[in-house]
């Protein structure tokens, strides 16, 4: 295959293009840095088969040759970042997805969405089945991302309906591992950064809501199996094993030796409460369920964070 992936220079984005990669295909990255870094994808280049286009998928995208699949991953991902960047978010989403459709459409290409459990909103039902639509404040701080996600979602159904196009989106929860910036704001790196230094780890609230995290090389693997299947509808990729975030700021600070306090600072205004993917979907039509246990995929992501320190 050849495979164009937005985003191609972020978190998911590089691990995806390495997977791709490794599987014998060919891979072109493409990505505006907004929060992607060349340091993700700094190894990839001695691959015959990776390519990097710098480029805004908000804009016209064309790209030479045939593609068999658009991976589309460009946006900032987390609350800080959409925070900074609140209309490229919404662009990114909005446009971007439809620029990205539409080339996939001319390619012939299967086309396939990062979702993400935000379309959920602070869900009143635990755990969350696709068939769930979720409880969004469309005009809150996180609604740049919810919105243009759930608008990306309505998009990707549309080209599918109307252009008889082969989709797949794929449902995202909280995913962590190596290549996380440090500086991204997320539970994950901030607990773990604030751990290495010995600083106080700060919770919002009490502590209480809850997360469910999984580690990236089990959400690359369910992404290449949903890429693979026939499904046209989301699939929720994520790990079903539901922690509060005292529970994951406890479980770093005993796995880093840090001697920080744990403090608590304000609730950020609609952060959800709870959240805990349904993978009965994925387990049924994919046969994937996650490998990587918590502390498995928390001692590679401190080590990652210790060598790039
Ligand atoms: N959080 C926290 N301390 C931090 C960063 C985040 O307690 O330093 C909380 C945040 O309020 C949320 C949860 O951890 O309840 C997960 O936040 P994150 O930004 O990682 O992702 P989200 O799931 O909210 O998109």
């Amino acid at each position: 295959m050849r495979v164009l992936i937005t985003g191609g220079a972020g978190f998911l984005g590089s691990h995806l293009a390495e997977h791709f990669l490794s599987q014998g295909h060919k891979v072109i990255a493409m990505d505006n840095l907004l929060t992607g870094r060349m340091e993700n994808i700094s190894a990839l280049f001695k691959s015959r088969d990776f390519e990097f286009v710098k480029c805004d998928v908000t804009n016209y995208i064309s790209v030479r040759g045939k593609l068999d699949a658009v991976l589309h991953f460009a946006s900032p991902a987390s609350p800080i970042d959409y925070a900074h960047f609140p209309i490229p978010t919404l662009k990114v989403g909005a446009l971007g997805t439809h620029k990205a459709l539409g080339l996939a459409k001319d390619k012939k290409a299967v086309f396939l969405l990062a979702s993400t459990s935000e379309v959920y909103g602070d869900p009143d039902v635990n755990p969350q089945p696709e068939t769930y639509w979720g409880n969004v404040n469309p005009i809150g701080p996180r609604g740049v991302y919810d919105e243009a996600k759930r608008f990306a979602e309505a998009m990707t159904m549309a080209y599918h309906r109307f252009h008889r196009m082969p989709v797949r989106i794929v449902r995202i929860f909280n995913t962590y591992g190596p290549r996380m910036r440090k500086e991204d704001g997320r539970a994950v790196p901030n607990f773990i950064m604030q751990a290495l230094k010995n600083r106080p780890l700060t919770v919002y609230g009490k502590g209480n809501q809850t997360r469910s995290l999984c580690y990236v090389s089990d959400l690359v693997e369910g992404i290449d199996k949903l890429l693979h299947s026939d499904i046209n509808t989301p699939v929720n990729i994520g790990n079903p094993r539901e922690l509060t975030i005292l529970k994951i700021a406890r479980t770093i600070r005993k796995l880093t030796g840090s001697k920080s306090r744990i403090i608590h600072k304000p609730l950020p205004v609609d952060d959800p409460q709870v959240r805990r993917p349904d993978i009965a979907l994925a387990k049924s039509r994919l046969k994937w369920s996650p490998q990587v246990s918590l502390d498995q995929g928390l001692s590679k992501t401190i080590d990652h964070f210790k060598r790039s320190q």
